[in-house]
């Protein structure tokens, strides 16, 4: 078996490790004579898999005894949707930074689920072509707004901020993480929500993280489905109804993983390290290679680039793909290439990837 080096920006790579316990236990999880996928998520098993990932998860994050944690469906894009559904009580407004595809498709989903005035943009970057995170300047928030969101890593133009940079306007801040959670230390108590849809950086789609204050639960109007309040979901511990079982099992032994590689402050090292490597290819190409992110705002996680010369995008893509590095191709709202290198790729992944840059560039140049 050969494994490709591979840069997809989602659904992404894996730990090797992880899937390896995977199919291991894929028959018969711990002597239960199933595996997770045919047990019932109210039997014993399935109750600890899903204790202990929540234990795990608030290990890693350090997450405060005052919030909850949920594991629900519906991707990231749903709660675009579910969040004003719970956060934003009739007659008010919310405030949102547009900075990339993703918060602007935040807003556009709030608008329509609360009304087009419910939902504001305070601040958006969309004029300069998202390249980067919005200065103190840019940001007008309104101080009656019941919450302010934003996109934490914006997936497809490679900009990312964290919680050291928030605005600081005392209102509580939602934050979309889907593609940079678990990548380095995050200082929960400083958002009212996070969420994170698994299939980037945590585990296979199919189940979203929802990292709440407790006080923000239970302010939903009586008319929202059983399934979107996020009071019913915390009472049943992320199970109204059947959770993501297999997700949930897949993305607990993700943690557990990343708790052996040291946790949150390693990741980050080795995240750090690994972007590190690819930004200085890039930047020390003569112009072959170009990334278009302000260098503070860069991503450690989706490292988006262009080719000077677009004629050669094909080959480069063809020629990767011989060597074994997979799914470059860029968004097509960006083109180009993106190099996504969420946690599971292994520094010797972006070596490969930065060896081959180097010497295509010599040939084509
Ligand atoms: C991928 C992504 C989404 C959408 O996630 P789905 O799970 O497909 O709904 C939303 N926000 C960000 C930042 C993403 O990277």
């Amino acid at each position: 078996m050969s494994r490709i080096w591979n840069f997809s920006a989602g659904p992404a790579v894996l730990p090797a490790e992880v899937l390896e316990q995977v199919g291991d236990e894929l028959l018969d999880w711990h002597g239960a004579g199933c595996g997770v996928m045919e047990m019932s998520h109210r039997g014993k098993a399935f109750t600890s898999i899903i204790e202990a990932a929540e234990a795990d998860l608030r290990e890693l994050l350090g997450i405060p005894g005052n919030y909850r944690v949920l594991f629900l469906q519906g991707g990231a894009t749903q709660q675009f949707a579910q969040i004003p559904m719970n956060l934003l009580p009739a007659g008010r407004s919310a405030d949102y930074l547009v900075t990339g595809s993703w918060s602007k498709k935040a807003v556009k989903e709030a608008q329509r689920v609360a009304g087009p005035a419910s939902a504001r943009v305070a601040g958006s970057t969309e004029a300069v072509g998202f390249t980067r995170f919005l200065d103190d300047g840019e940001i007008a928030v309104d101080a009656n707004a019941a919450y302010l969101h934003l996109c934490t890593n914006e997936t497809i133009h490679g900009v990312e901020i964290d919680c050291s940079r928030l605005p600081k306007t005392g209102m509580p801040i939602v934050a979309d993480m889907s593609s940079h959670i678990l990548s380095r230390p995050v200082d929960v108590s400083k958002y009212a929500l996070i969420y994170a849809g698994a299939q980037k950086n945590v585990g296979p789609s199919g189940v979203t993280l929802v990292i709440v204050r407790e006080d923000l639960v239970g302010r939903a109007p009586a008319t929202i489905p059983t399934v979107m309040d996020y009071a019913v979901m915390a009472e049943n511990g992320s199970m109204l109804n059947t959770p993501p079982t297999f997700a949930i099992y897949v993305a607990g032994l993700v943690f557990k993983w990343l708790k052996r590689q040291g946790g949150l402050v390693e990741m980050e090292r080795i995240n750090r390290h690994k972007a590190e490597l690819l930004y200085a290819c890039i930047d020390e190409s003569e112009g072959f290679y170009r990334n278009p992110v302000r260098v503070a705002d860069r991503s450690r996680m989706n490292v988006p680039f262009t080719l000077a010369d677009p004629a050669l995008d094909a080959a480069f893509l063809a020629e990767a793909q011989a060597a074994g590095l997979a799914s470059l191709k860029g968004h097509k709202s960006v083109g180009g290439m993106r190099a996504s290198i969420y946690n599971a790729m292994p520094t010797d992944g972006v070596r490969a990837l930065v060896a081959f840059m180097d010497d295509f560039r010599k040939r084509k140049a």
